[in-house]
């Protein structure tokens, strides 16, 4: 393999773009120029939970751990994009609808084409199922990642297990039931729960 080996392949990005002042979350940039050397920069206030979004233990009990106490190699890796767009609104998703697809380890990304409240939700058996298989949970706003936000299953039994939770990725429609490279790295600033990250599917 040369070093331009990932040059022929195809790339997905998977985070949206992000627009300073037309988020619903707080995303706002400021330019001021550098006194030494008069070049450009920006300070940055914005939530940790914006775009494209990798979620780690802490983000559920503080005490567990922050996204820079995760191995990096949790953040990239073989991946499959679950397709669902067979599913009906609110339906849940169940056990049946992933074993087929996911082997040990995967990075797993869900997509079922339905956006917002009607999107179908993972079952507590299907999160519990996930936590003893999988090394990274992916979605968008086409999967409801709780049946009850009481229970929060998902968030208790794969944060409790160190496995990531990412969150509002984009363009899964494009890799929707296909096999690929995941990678979506968290910036490194220690104590932060969650992180915003580019993501990117190479088929
Ligand atoms: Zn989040």
């Amino acid at each position: 393999m040369g070093y331009n080996v990932l040059e022929n392949r195809e790339i997905i990005d998977l985070s949206p773009m992000l627009v300073p002042g037309k988020e619903k979350r707080r995303l706002t940039i400021r330019p001021f120029i550098a006194e030494l050397d008069k070049t450009i920069m920006h300070e940055i206030d914005m939530m940790s939970h914006l775009g494209a979004h990798v979620e780690a233990p802490s983000h559920f009990k503080p005490e567990w751990p922050d996204i820079t106490s995760l191995d990096i190699r949790s953040f990239y890796g073989e991946a499959v994009c679950v397709d669902l767009r067979y599913k009906k609104p609110r339906e849940a998703i169940l056990v049946s609808d992933l074993e087929k697809h996911v082997k040990n380890g995967d990075i797993v990304l869900l997509y079922s084409g339905i956006r917002g409240d009607e999107a179908p939700y993972i079952s507590k058996e299907a999160a519990e199922w996930l936590s003893f298989h999988i090394k990274m949970l992916g979605i968008d706003d086409t999967i409801n990642l709780e049946e009850s936000y009481e229970l929060m299953a998902s968030h208790k039994h794969l944060l409790g297990k160190n496995i990531p939770i990412v969150e509002m990725l984009s363009n899964l429609d494009k890799v929707a039931g296909k096999r690929f490279i995941y990678i979506g790295l968290p910036l490194k600033i220690k104590g932060l729960d969650s992180s915003p990250i580019r993501a990117v599917a190479i088929l």
